[in-house]
């Protein structure tokens, strides 16, 4: 491997505690350093205070969160704001992940406030763009990345450099086993490429993933993709096994 690479696990709402700690021990113990990609673990919100420390423990891992909220501050009960997140040295933040647009009702311009707060922030974003099945059928999915990418991009006051993944989901391949195929991918990362080409990011590193039912199957295809710098993986990060799988082929 001689690009930069990044295997971001996704674990949602499915590791408790213990499950979580148990995890990482599991990894700790596996050698990681032939591999120099880079490893960024999302668990929930209430274990990244401790398992940040593991930082320390597993050479190449980050942590990141799920999710932020789009205020700085204030009264928005049960919420989680970027400060909170730097100071626990937390480094990344998943942010417009479809099953908050879906599901939660969050809009493109919710994800652009979270995405300026973030950029100004310590934290590096992992933005997450993607297609419906419908808005596939109805071959919009050009339009839909690039409504995505400009209104995440728009309020932001590029002058800082800043790592920023984006990860190409397409909803309809989130969580089904049914992962885009290798053609699909790449004439999409290719127009999402294009799109950012014509965006002034000044000195940002931004990197492209793919997720959508990434396995230990399809992972050495898709990232053979030139483009492709990487994964976000949802169901097969959840066991060492599957994760350590993908991990090994990028
Ligand atoms: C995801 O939820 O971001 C994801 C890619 O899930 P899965 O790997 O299960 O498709």
């Amino acid at each position: 491997m001689n690009k930069t690479s990044f295997c971001v696990a996704n674990w949602k709402m499915n590791k408790d505690f213990n499950e979580s700690i148990f995890y990482l021990e599991k990894l700790k113990k596996i050698d990681l350093s032939e591999n120099k990609s880079n490893i960024i673990i999302c668990p929930s919100y209430l274990d990244l205070h401790e398992l940040v420390k593991y930082k320390e423990k597993i050479k190449g891992i980050d942590f990141g969160a799920q999710n932020v909220f789009s205020e700085p501050k204030g009264s928005f009960t049960g919420e989680i704001s970027v400060s909170m997140l730097e100071s626990i040295g937390c480094k990344w933040v998943i942010l417009g992940h479809s099953e908050r647009r879906v599901v939660l009702g969050e809009t493109d311009l919710d994800i652009a406030k979270k995405m300026k707060l973030v950029y100004e922030s310590k934290l590096n974003p992992i933005l997450c763009i993607g297609e419906s099945l419908l808005e596939k059928e109805q071959k919009e999915t050009s339009v839909v990345l690039k409504r995505q990418i400009n209104t995440a991009f728009n309020s932001i006051d590029f002058k800082k450099n800043k790592n920023i993944l984006i990860a190409y989901e397409p909803v309809w391949a989130i969580g089904t086993g049914v992962a885009a195929s290798v053609a699909d991918i790449t004439n999409n990362i290719k127009i999402i490429k294009n799109i950012i080409n014509n965006i002034d990011t000044k000195d940002c590193n931004i990197y492209l993933l793919y997720g959508g039912s990434v396995d230990g199957n399809n992972a050495s295809n898709i990232f053979s993709i030139n483009e492709v710098d990487g994964f976000l993986i949802g169901t097969a990060s959840l066991s060492i096994e599957s994760f350590y799988k993908i991990y090994r082929q990028i």
